[in-house]
């Protein structure tokens, strides 16, 4: 049988450290995130919703404010530097992707590498390449947690990484390969140009998958007795539903059962963790943030 690799053994072990970490720095102002957004339309409503709870969850002040009709890319730039300069405010998120006219990397560049919780400023992707990381993004992080939760070895194992975007696939490579736990991995990256996906993860131990392409892993693609940890969601017609949708991963979750070793179940896998890692750099975000002020 093809183990199911939970997010939430992985979030209640995270949350408690979270908010351990937030009692050890008793005295200090709790801290403060900020989540910047165009509108709360579905399904980001629900991310933000997600958001909200698991801060609440571990004493994190919580708010969002929406980028206006009128807003440019210009006052995109002067938000983010206002959200800088505030003393009050710890953390602050931006939604992505963000349409043209909006540069998303010249808006979090506009953050000191504290703030952009989601490790995903110029600066702190720098840095995560010089293996002298602040912040590290939140998904990559919560993907090799759920592989390591789990025991899935990757240190000098062959490792896949499907996606190679600058926020989500290439950090996730990066960290494979650190050394350091959870790195140590021989790491294959594939992408949209990759001539035969079957072909390069031939010899992968696990696959991290960061796409949104439902069912691009199957029996095709994935070689047996793979781990399978599904970083990718879509959302796909389902009448059965009230909203008239459902989450899915990059997983073909019904073909791989009984042929891969494990696989990450979408949802409830890497996404709830990948919220507790949000707050998770929060809290250390804003540790370094007041480290003089005690
Ligand atoms: P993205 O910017 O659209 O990147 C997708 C990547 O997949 C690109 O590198 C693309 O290659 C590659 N790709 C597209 N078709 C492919 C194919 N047929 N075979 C192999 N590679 C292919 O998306 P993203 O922001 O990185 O996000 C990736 C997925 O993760 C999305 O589904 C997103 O919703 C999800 N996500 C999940 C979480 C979570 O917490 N679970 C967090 C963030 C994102 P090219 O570079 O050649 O175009």
């Amino acid at each position: 049988v093809t183990e199911r690799l939970e997010g939430k053994p992985v979030v209640e072990n995270l949350t408690a450290a979270t908010t351990a970490e937030i009692r050890r720095h008793h005295g200090l102002p709790p801290p403060q995130l900020v989540s910047v957004h165009r509108a709360t339309t579905s399904p980001f409503s629900f991310y933000l919703k997600q958001q909200g709870r698991a801060a609440e969850a571990v004493g994190i002040r919580f708010r969002e404010t929406s980028l206006g009709a009128e807003d440019d890319a210009a006052a995109l730039i002067d938000r983010m530097r206002q959200l800088d300069a505030d003393p009050a405010i710890d953390g602050v998120l931006l939604e992505h992707p963000l349409p043209a006219p909006f540069d998303f990397f010249a808006a979090v560049a506009a953050l000191r590498p504290e703030k952009d919780v989601d490790g995903v400023s110029p600066g702190n992707l720098g840095r995560l390449v010089a293996q002298r990381p602040i912040q590290v993004p939140a998904v990559a992080r919560a993907a090799v947690a759920v592989a390591l939760h789990y025991g899935v070895a990757l240190a000098g194992q062959r490792v896949a990484v499907v996606g190679r975007s600058p926020t989500v696939g290439i950090p996730l490579a990066l960290l494979l390969l650190a050394r350091r736990e959870g790195g140590d991995a021989t790491v294959t990256v594939a992408h949209s140009k990759t001539e035969s996906l079957a072909k390069s993860l031939a010899e992968a131990k696990v696959i991290f998958s960061c796409v949104g392409q439902p069912g691009l892993l199957n029996r095709t693609t994935v070689p047996r007795d793979a781990w399978v940890i599904d970083v990718g969601l879509s959302s796909v017609p389902d009448a059965s539903r009230p909203s008239g949708v459902r989450a899915v991963g990059d997983a073909d979750a019904a073909a791989l059962e009984g042929w891969a070793a494990g696989l990450t179940p979408v949802p409830g896998g890497v996404g709830p963790v990948t919220v507790a890692e949000l707050m998770s750099n929060t809290v250390h975000g804003w540790s370094l943030l007041h480290a003089g002020s005690r």
